[in-house]
């Protein structure tokens, strides 16, 4: 037996799962790590304590298999994540500053007010925001004193966290991130594969800094055999998001997924050429490879903020649940919200609308609106949210999706996925194994060390769970799409004033 271990850096915890060549999962190590919130808007994350706990858990997942049959090391991580480190001593210079760490806020509006919003989407795909990592690395050379000239003279090292875990699984021999992570930098040029010098004068980075940017897919060095007892071959990276969707087996134009987490990400892959956003989603880079060269997978990407968060928030924040699964048997005590709308734009909003002064509504509330209600509009929000960027899919890529592959915590929810079939009109189908994100890395790595053969042998092991069939009728769905509309202008801008 073959098997591939899958190193997956998330935002609040590492976690390390060892696939065996069916594409099962048969270890899993998990540990959370602190978050570190200085100020208002600020996240941040020990880039240390990143890796210590990623080195703890993949020893863990190890033990739990005959470690010498594990064939390579695939690594998934969260996106945009900044980290700096001094290449002499392998120590950071400051804190990671994490994806949704708002410090760079005006910052981007300047970029935004001085024009550069068309320069910047016609070369990264990307809108001007705080979210990606190129003013957060900015940010880090103009506040950490010494830093700029120091990066100027050779003497530091940028990267988002799968080339910060890279170069410590190596110590510190190599310095590299794969396509998917570059692409979300604001640095790297979709088009041409590489860095921008355009883009590096434009943000004041100099080269120096920069990793050597390495397909998703092939073996891009061994990790130091001490570290985790023998030296495996790191042959697969790439950003959750894009993992997810290869771990989800969407390899054809057309194929697409939603994560349902905290948030929702939804990803399409669009093929060989990268297709230009009209609707305000986000063109980026799916993986390169595994067929070499320089041949890459594009995909449109959509997010929205808060997802399983508002669920959280019914149990937190409004205490009507206990648990996030009770919200099911809570929403289905009545038939419909009787038109209440949750618009749950606690956290500004996301694709397609990027308000960032848009905060949380209840709107329609009657004498007759009981908590079931507002629970029940609270799952048509994720769904209706996931449905807008579906739709806005639909009409930049021309193709109509035929379905909807589903995963994350909040895709268990039965009736979150038949509302979301409603209000896609096509069906949404769940997969046996759900944490497609490792087992996105774990392929990736895997198809690059010969332990699956090509697309295909992977492809086939994908397997559904459960089938779910739109049953609204088509003017009711528009209906529902066109008042949920309603309900998300009467949240924008709240925060402007
Ligand atoms: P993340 O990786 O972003 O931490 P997970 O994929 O672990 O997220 O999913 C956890 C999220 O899903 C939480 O926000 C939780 O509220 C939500 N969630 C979990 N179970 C359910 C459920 N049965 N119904 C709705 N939401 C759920």
């Amino acid at each position: 037996m073959q098997y591939v271990l899958a190193l997956d850096q998330g935002t609040t915890s590492s976690r390390a799962i060892v696939f065996d060549a069916a594409g099962q999962p048969v270890a899993l190590a998990q540990k959370e790590f602190r978050q570190v919130f200085p100020q208002p808007g600020w996240v941040e994350h020990d880039a240390r304590e990143i890796w210590a706990t990623q080195h703890a858990v993949a020893l863990e997942a190890m033990r739990q298999v005959p470690a010498e049959a594990i064939s390579a090391i695939g690594i998934t991580n969260q996106r945009e994540t900044t980290v700096l480190w001094d290449r002499q001593t392998g120590q950071p210079v400051a804190n990671a500053i994490v994806w949704q760490d708002r410090r760079t806020a005006a910052r981007c509006d300047d970029l935004r007010d001085a024009g550069k919003a068309a320069l910047i989407q016609k070369k990264t795909g990307l809108v001007i925001d705080a979210y990606f990592s190129g003013t957060k690395l900015e940010w880090l050379l103009d506040n950490v004193v010494g830093a700029r000239g120091r990066a100027q003279r050779g003497e530091l090292a940028f990267g988002t966290i799968d080339s910060w875990l890279i170069w410590n699984l190596t110590g510190g021999r190599v310095h590299a991130t794969d396509a998917s992570n570059a692409s979300r930098t604001l640095l790297f040029n979709l088009h041409t594969q590489d860095w921008d010098d355009e883009l590096l004068a434009l943000l004041r980075i100099p080269r120096a800094v920069l990793p050597k940017v390495v397909p998703s897919s092939g073996v891009v060095a061994e990790c130091d055999a001490p570290l985790l007892g023998r030296a495996l071959p790191i042959a697969g990276i790439a950003g959750d998001q894009q993992a997810a969707t290869f771990g989800q087996a969407c390899f054809s134009p057309g194929m697409a997924k939603n994560t349902y987490g905290t948030g929702c990400f939804m990803l399409m892959n669009t093929g060989a050429t990268p297709v230009a956003s009209r609707n305000r989603l986000l063109t980026t880079l799916g993986w390169q490879g595994p067929a070499g060269a320089k041949q890459a997978v594009y995909c449109l990407e959509g997010s929205v903020f808060m997802a399983g968060a508002t669920v959280q928030w019914l149990r937190d924040g409004l205490q009507v649940i206990r648990s996030a699964p009770e919200v099911e048997s809570l929403a289905a005590q009545v038939d419909d919200t009787g038109d209440v709308y949750l618009v749950p734009a606690f956290a500004g909003l996301g694709t397609p609308d990027w308000d960032g002064y848009a905060r949380g509504t209840l709107v329609g509330m009657t004498r007759g609106t009981t908590r079931a209600h507002i629970a029940r509009a609270a799952l048509e929000a994720i769904a209706l949210q996931s449905a807008d960027v579906f739709g806005a899919m639909t009409r930049d890529s021309r193709i109509a999706l035929k379905e909807l592959r589903v995963d994350g915590g909040a895709s268990r929810n039965n009736l979150l996925m038949q509302m979301q079939a409603d209000f896609l009109g096509a069906p949404v189908v769940r997969p046996q194994v759900t944490e497609t994100t490792a087992l996105g890395a774990a392929y990736l790595a895997g198809l690059a060390t010969q332990v699956w053969a090509g697309a295909d042998e992977i492809a086939a092991q994908w397997r559904i769970e459960r089938r779910f069939e739109p049953r609204l009728p088509e003017p009711e769905r528009v209906a529902k799409l066109a008042r949920w509309r309603e309900a998300v202008e009467r949240a924008k801008g709240w925060a402007q004033r």
